[in-house]
């Protein structure tokens, strides 16, 4: 089973049942591929485009 977040830059387990692991992920299909919005930690992502000041 791939029990993956469908949102390619989220490396974040979704929830069961659910294609994406947030509402975030969710609703973040149109925008570039790139970086993640979930804000989960140890999401790859999230961690590799958040900006380093927040
Ligand atoms: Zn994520
Ligand atoms: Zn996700």
């Amino acid at each position: 089973m791939n029990d993956v977040c469908a949102h390619p830059p989220c490396s974040c387990q979704n929830s069961e049942g659910e294609e994406y692991c947030s509402e975030e992920c969710a609703n973040v299909i149109t925008a570039p591929v790139g970086k993640c919005r979930c804000g989960h930690d140890g999401c790859e992502g999230y961690l590799k485009y958040r900006d380093p000041q927040t």
